[in-house]
């Protein structure tokens, strides 16, 4: 039997999560390293998140016999918010090589502060996906509730996000204007502070990512 649809934020414990998330938030971690351990995350998350995906029956022969195996019977997208999502791409897509990958870029305008969408492309038909919304940093919510609202005008109708931190304020939010749509994190930390970035957290996950500071 399948597990009842999960709502709000769940926080994803596991040794091997834990130990790779303290060398991904030490400061010390090279870039290199850095993008190993998001997609290593990634990957371990990917196996809770995935908990309830539907498969159906498939005949398997194996050299002795003739028997009913099981496959994942739905398709599935990868959707990163640029560009600190991309980190988790690679991960995912080693646990599940059929993924379709789609891209959601936003940015914040420096008056409204409101994000703004420059990049929107995800496989269709939307409705027939389960997507996977990725971005490590769930901070204030901004991109996050923009991207997951983009997906939904899209035809989306099953999107679960994941974020390796996220920070109470930004789950809150999310959560209060996508109810329907899981939250999984690695971690769920203090606070923000004032200029938006998650306590303790990692600092900025882009730049980390991609060695641009
Ligand atoms: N984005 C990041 O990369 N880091 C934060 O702490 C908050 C938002």
């Amino acid at each position: 039997m399948l597990p009842p649809p999960r709502r709000g934020l769940t926080v994803i414990d596991h040794p091997l999560i834990r130990h790779k998330l303290a060398l991904l938030r030490d400061v010390g971690t090279s870039s290199r390293d850095f993008k190993q351990l998001v997609g290593e995350i990634a990957a371990l998350m990917t196996y809770e998140v995935t908990r309830d995906l539907a498969t159906e029956p498939v005949e398997v022969i194996t050299p002795l016999e003739t028997m009913m195996g099981e496959r994942i019977a739905g398709k599935i997208a990868l959707v990163p918010i640029l560009r600190a999502g991309l980190g988790m791409v690679d991960g995912i897509a080693q646990l599940i090589p059929n993924a379709r990958v789609g891209h959601i870029g936003l940015y914040r305008d420096h008056a409204t502060l409101l994000p703004v969408s420059y990049y929107f492309k995800v496989p269709t038909p939307a409705a027939d996906h389960r997507f996977l919304l990725l971005d490590p940093m769930l901070a204030t919510g901004g991109s996050a509730i923009a991207a997951a609202t983009e997906l939904k005008l899209a035809g989306a109708r099953d999107i679960a996000l994941l974020c390796l931190v996220a920070a109470p304020e930004g789950a809150a939010a999310f959560t209060a204007a996508h109810a329907d749509i899981p939250v999984y994190a690695a971690a769920n930390d203090r606070e923000l502070n004032a200029f938006g970035y998650i306590l303790p957290g990692l600092g900025d996950a882009g730049d980390r990512l991609f060695g641009t500071k």
